[in-house]
């Protein structure tokens, strides 16, 4: 449940009833199920709530976001409605910024560079940053202090891995390179192994590395860290791959040395994706539905572990279920992909009792879910 300020944009009554009632909804033939732990997790609760704060406190000001507080379509709109203006909007630019503006910082982080350009404009900082996105950043501090390189799970463009492998840069020696996904991370580990020649090496990374990476000296030492928003068993079995490669190349007796890792994945990306799991083991689904922005990485993700075990629908917002025989979707096969949305036939049975599951990532909040449950129960009285 949203705090404060959000309760009265982002509550439902219907998903609280529905929490009340172990998480399931019956209307006629349809059995809802909503998973245990789903949507706004604490972070984006915090960052939406201290965005409306700022535009009370500074009524006088402009205040901007850097860029979409959250991957939320609905909460950045809103944002907008009470003036919030986004540098990231084409006709915005950071040059503009001076001491009167306030700047709100996303709870995903800005890179240090961007940092130090707001800083030295002489706005006021109103930072929002996660605290386990803090913590996965100490850790990658520590690890170019150490001369380990950061391997970061997560996507390349994503803000948030941006953010994070700048921190790496804070010595001089820091380096880091990204792998999205554990095809990317076996293709790594033959580096390190030296099953594949380094010479092409950058032509796999060049655009997921540090600038003047070396991989015969920078793939010597190496430090696992990732997105928060990643699926922790791929997050985990990538750690493993690098391990077991670290110990091929140096022996079992080095590996302390060779490479380190902590448990960076955020609990509350943990806790929607057990959930998820836990409700796909315990309840005969028939399909399932999952809320949030198609640029949402966590979003993306439950509905991967969905599509694992039954027909499973991205959807961003409840307009997507335009009729029982037509929904607007994201395909769920890969969390990688380019978002295009597509349209799915003959998504809803039309006879006999209905099971369906539903999630929702961290950025959407529950009055959304409320409106997709609604439409669900709506058209499944369709017969
Ligand atoms: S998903 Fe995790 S890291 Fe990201 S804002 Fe939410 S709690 Fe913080």
């Amino acid at each position: 449940m949203v705090a404060g300020e959000l309760a009265r944009d982002y509550d439902s009554e219907l998903v609280e009833t529905i929490r009340g009632n172990n998480f399931i909804y019956r209307e006629g033939r349809v059995a809802i199920h909503l998973a245990q732990e789903f949507g706004f997790c604490y972070g984006v609760d915090r960052a939406v709530d201290y965005a409306y704060q700022t535009r009370k406190k500074f009524p006088n000001r402009t205040v901007y976001l850097t860029g979409e507080i959250i991957h939320n379509p609905h909460v950045n709109t809103r944002l907008r409605s009470v003036g919030i203006r986004f540098l990231s909007d084409p006709s915005e630019s950071s040059d503009q910024i001076n001491e009167d503006d306030v700047v709100i910082l996303p709870a995903f982080g800005v890179t240090i560079e961007e940092l130090e350009r707001l800083t030295n404009s002489g706005c006021t900082l109103v930072d929002t940053t996660c605290g386990s996105v803090l913590n996965v950043w100490k850790n990658v501090r520590q690890y170019a202090r150490d001369g380990y390189t950061a391997v970061i799970h997560g996507k390349v463009k994503h803000e948030e891995t941006q953010a994070t492998a700048s921190q790496a840069r804070i010595t001089d020696n820091g380096r880091y390179v990204i792998v999205l996904n554990r095809e990317e991370a076996v293709l790594l580990c033959d580096y390190i192994t030296r099953e594949k020649s380094l010479d092409s090496f950058s032509s796999y990374f060049r655009n997921a590395c540090s600038a003047d990476f070396n991989p015969s000296q920078d793939l010597v030492r190496v430090g696992l860290a990732n997105q928060t928003t990643m699926l922790m068993s791929e997050s985990l079995e990538i750690g493993q791959l690098i391990r077991r490669a670290m110990i091929t190349r140096y022996g079992e007796q080095n590996i302390d040395k060779h490479y380190q890792a902590f448990d960076t994945i955020c609990s509350a990306t943990q806790d929607r994706q057990d959930a998820m799991q836990i409700l796909l083991d315990s309840a005969d689904l028939d399909l399932a539905i999952v809320i949030g922005g198609y640029n949402s990485s966590n979003t993306r993700n439950l509905a991967r572990i969905c599509a694992r075990k039954v027909p499973t629908y991205h959807i961003a917002e409840p307009t997507c279920l335009t009729s029982t025989s037509e929904l607007r979707h994201l395909p769920s096969a890969s969390s990688t992909g380019a978002i295009v949305e597509q349209v799915a036939r003959d998504w809803l049975p039309n006879s006999g009792n209905l099971s369906i599951g539903v999630s929702a990532g961290a950025s959407t909040p529950d009055n959304i879910v409320g409106q997709v449950i609604s439409r669900l129960a709506e058209l499944a009285k369709i017969e």
